[in-house]
């Protein structure tokens, strides 16, 4: 499983995703994005993925 607190890159938001995949993961993330951060974009940037991929851990 992964597992990814939003709160690790966008201070204060308190969303907590736990999913099989990363690739899962960021989809899920940029669905959250929308709806929850305001992105406008269908995908989010480059940087904040490589921000979103640094801090999802891997739990059992
Ligand atoms: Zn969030």
């Amino acid at each position: 499983m992964k597992e990814y607190a939003c709160g690790d890159v966008v201070p204060g938001c308190g969303a907590v995703f736990r999913v099989d995949g990363e690739d899962e993961m960021l989809a899920l993330c940029t669905v959250h994005a929308q709806h929850d951060h305001g992105l406008t974009e269908p995908q989010m940037p480059d940087d904040l993925i490589s921000r979103i991929r640094a801090v999802i851990r891997t739990t059992a």
